[in-house]
């Protein structure tokens, strides 16, 4: 069960039988392009094509493969465009599968890409030359999180591999939070969500009642939420900040960039808050069973969609990073603290708070949230 009402059914077909749904047309001027995704449970991100006069305006690009490239040009000539015909690409964030694919468009069509600025500065460090600096931060982090010697390397360059699936360009227009785009025929506005990424946003289609929600809100999945060398600080209250701000907003319908479109955005805003208060009720139990463990060992003990072992690569690093995102909002929240390097966590036990992970009635979403598998 969940709040988010389908309203793609035949894209939440296509989830459950494991294939890609077609490109369609979701209202008029406005098309749904699925990109495969290699290698990858998600399978497919959501490009959205928006008609101008004389060309179309997308919403995320896809990775930067072969086969991506064709599907976003096959799924454009169905909405009657061509490559050449996108005059922007506007991107709600950094990773791969919406990044990807922004500097071929550009130079294939001449379209102009928008990224929100927190994003486009990670860029040189994550894809270009910045590179080493950026794997030396991660180890040194995963270092004092209590990672292992044996396991710190493979966790270090668990997503270097990625880096050959987004070509490094820097964006023509800097999307600030509030911004109206000037899109002949669309009230389009830019909405800063940070907790995914440092620079995620979401675009408003405010006359239209639709919101375009990147990874920030997704209708069955939460996204992964982690602490790593270029999220510092706390991205877990960013995220849950940028929830509530959705509720400002006047949604009938929410496009998100993985899954299945669908209605219901305040009770999908309702349901991933609760899901990060259990995952925190978790941890608090985690911690006094385990006091003074670090983040390596506490994530090890936390309900992960598989067995641990199973848990490897960069989804072990995910884990990690998105652990300590946790511990870092109970930090700041005087529910846990720190000590020593490599840190060790302890709990403040007279602290908890409510929502019991197995109150009656909760049972049935935490286990839903825990079994969502692949993550974004
Ligand atoms: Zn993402
Ligand atoms: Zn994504």
């Amino acid at each position: 069960m969940t709040a988010a009402e389908v309203t793609g059914a035949a894209q939440a077909r296509a989830w459950a039988d494991g294939t890609i749904p077609g490109t369609e047309r979701v209202r008029p001027g406005l098309w749904s392009i699925p990109v495969p995704i290699p290698r990858n449970p998600l399978r497919y991100v959501l490009v959205y094509a928006l008609e101008l006069p004389g060309g179309v305006a997308v919403v995320d690009t896809g990775w930067s493969t072969e086969e991506a490239w064709q599907a976003l040009g096959d799924g454009l000539r169905v909405a009657g465009y061509e490559l050449g015909d996108v005059r922007c690409a506007l991107v709600t964030h950094i990773h791969p599968d919406h990044y990807g694919l922004a500097g071929r468009l550009r130079e294939a069509s001449g379209a102009w890409v928008g990224l929100h600025p927190a994003d486009a500065e990670l860029l040189p460090q994550r894809y270009g030359v910045g590179v080493e600096e950026l794997v030396a931060q991660m180890r040194s982090l995963l270092e004092l999180n209590g990672v292992p010697a044996d396991v710190v390397g493979e966790l270090t360059e668990a997503s270097l591999g990625i880096r050959e699936f987004v070509a490094l360009a820097e964006p023509d227009v800097l999307l600030e939070d509030g911004m109206r785009l000037d899109l002949p025929g669309w009230d389009l506005r830019v909405v800063h969500t940070p907790g995914h990424s440092p620079g995620h946003v979401c675009f408003h289609l405010a006359d239209q009642r639709v919101l375009l929600s990147g990874d920030h809100v997704l209708p069955r999945i939460s996204p992964n939420i982690a602490v790593h060398a270029q999220q510092p600080g706390n991205p877990l209250a960013s995220f849950l900040d940028s929830l509530q701000r959705l509720r400002l907003l006047e949604v009938e319908e929410v496009l998100p960039a993985h899954q299945w479109r669908f209605r219901g955005l305040a009770g999908r805003v309702e349901e991933l808050t609760r899901h990060h208060q259990r995952r925190l009720e978790e941890l608090l139990s985690v911690l006094d069973q385990l006091p003074g463990a670090t983040c390596w060992e506490i994530a090890q003990r936390m309900t992960w969609s598989r067995p641990w072992p199973e848990v490897t690569g960069h989804m072990r690093r995910a884990a990690v990073g998105e652990t300590l995102a946790h511990l870092i909002l109970l930090l700041a929240r005087a529910q846990a603290q720190h000590t020593g390097a490599p840190q060790r966590w302890l709990g403040q036990a007279s602290s908890r708070t409510a929502n019991r992970c197995d109150e009656p009635g909760a049972r049935g979403e935490c286990r839903e949230q825990r079994e969502a598998g692949p993550r974004p």
